[in-house]
């Protein structure tokens, strides 16, 4: 093997994590499991590729994320697999290979993980980027999407997101959808020689898919496109009404929009995107919708489902508050390299104590001082540790603690001081965790 001359940088369109960034992450991931599960989901983790099929069959062919954007490679026995562009078309594969009908439902399950789109990056735009998502399976009625769009209200609202706004539209199905189309393709088609590639091939092999255009133009012509909502049938109708009744009484902020269409074959019905205000419209952080045929089209017995995506990268990016728990520091600071030991016995003790606190030991033996000029920082400064420090404790180990067994222990918000025998550790910690 040569010597790796090039420094080698992480792929284009991916970035790391490392703490704190990675801590806000797992905080928002906490506060979804918390709140999800309160609501009876539980955690499904799926395969990060599964059969290109499977997204070619579900998002559909037309899509710009089957038809430009998935990262698909045969592996070793020529089999086509792609890395998943989203993580709805492998939940329902999991369920129907599982036997969803004997799966009890409803069904309410939410993932956290990577997915992968082969996107032009820019800022909020990655091509390894992380979704977190709901499903709820088997409750047909705009009841099940009220849950959904309240529960996602209460998770955005814990994280300190309360200027949002949910734009809802209701796509037809079945012979209205397909009429709504030829609606469509007769209001863009005199227009057809201002469109793009892209979009002339939309316009003729999916309509609806023009909605996801970002031309400027195309976006000018469908201004005065017909209404998804003129083409409802009755039942469709009914649901859509019965739905924007429901959310304005469990405090969900919307409004309707006929735009709102969304990039994936498999809705059907409900689509919703909810914007944080601050942010800006385009910048949606997420989106969602009823998906009443997919079960069917990957193999099960037809199941009305439900869900939603969120962008857990562009979240986070919108989030103002730090989500980490406050946590109490405890540095534990050896003199020099004699005490490295003894800091590490009572480091120890400490956790033991007090296991919601933060115990970490300055091992690099340059004096009191120093540590204690290092300790302090990070009350004053959040992200310098990877742990959201509320208040610093230092305990100060030199030669006279290690000899007499005892331990000095500074309050470092109160200035207070005070060296007692390590036995009397548990007293002196007694309420010092918070
Ligand atoms: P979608 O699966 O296309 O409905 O997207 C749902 C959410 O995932 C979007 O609202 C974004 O927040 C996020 N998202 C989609 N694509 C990307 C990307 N390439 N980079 C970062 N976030 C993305």
């Amino acid at each position: 093997m040569g010597a790796v001359t090039a420094r080698i940088q992480a792929p284009k369109g991916t970035h790391d994590l490392l703490p704190p960034e990675s801590e806000k992450f797992a905080a928002v991931e906490a506060t979804a499991r918390r709140v999800f599960g309160a609501h009876g989901y539980g955690e499904v983790r799926t395969p990060t590729f599964e059969s290109t099929e499977l997204f070619a069959g579900s998002v559909g062919e037309t899509t710009d994320i089957v038809h430009k954007e998935m990262y698909t490679f045969l592996d070793r026995k020529g089999r086509s697999l792609t890395l998943r562009p989203e993580n709805t078309a492998g939940v329902v594969r999991a369920l129907v290979e599982k036997g969803i009908q004997d799966v009890p439902k409803p069904i309410r399950l939410w993932y956290a993980g990577p997915q992968f789109r082969y996107e032009q990056p820019q800022a909020g735009r990655y091509r390894e980027f992380r979704q977190i998502g709901v499903e709820l399976l088997g409750v047909p009625s705009a009841a099940g999407d009220a849950e959904v769009l309240a529960m996602l209200f209460a998770f955005l609202g814990e994280l300190g997101l309360t200027d949002l706004i949910a734009t809802v539209n209701c796509i037809p199905k079945g012979e209205a959808r397909a009429a709504f189309s030829r609606a469509l393709q007769e209001h863009v088609r005199p227009h057809a020689g201002s469109l793009g590639a892209d979009d002339r091939k939309r316009l003729d092999e999916n309509p609806l898919r023009l909605f996801d255009s970002k031309d400027p133009e195309t976006r000018r012509i469908l201004e005065g496109a017909p209404a998804t909502l003129e083409f409802l049938d009755d039942a469709s109708r009914a649901h859509h009404e019965e739905l924007k009744n429901l959310l304005p009484r469990l405090g969900v902020r919307f409004v309707e929009s006929a735009g709102i269409v969304r990039g994936i074959d498999y809705y059907t019905l409900t689509v919703f995107e909810v914007a944080s205000e601050r942010l800006g419209a385009q910048n949606a952080i997420l989106g969602g919708g009823r998906y009443d045929g997919l079960v069917a089209d990957l193999g099960g017995p037809p199941t009305p489902a439900v869900g939603f995506a969120i962008g857990e990268d562009r979240l986070v990016e919108a989030m103002t508050s730090d989500v980490r728990p406050p946590r109490t520091l405890f540095a534990v600071i050896p003199d020099g390299p004699a005490e490295f030991l003894y800091a590490l016995g009572v480091a120890g003790e400490i956790r033991r104590l007090l296991p919601d606190a933060v115990v970490e030991s300055d091992l690099l033996g340059r004096g009191i001082g120093k540590g204690l000029g290092r300790a302090s920082q990070f009350a004053a400064h959040p992200d310098r540790h990877a742990a959201r420090i509320a208040r610093v404790n230092a305990v100060l180990l030199g030669s006279r603690e290690r000899e007499a067994d005892t331990v000095t222990l500074k309050d470092l918000a109160t200035g207070a001081q005070a060296t007692f025998p390590r036995a009397q550790l548990p007293e002196r910690l007694a309420g010092r965790e918070r």
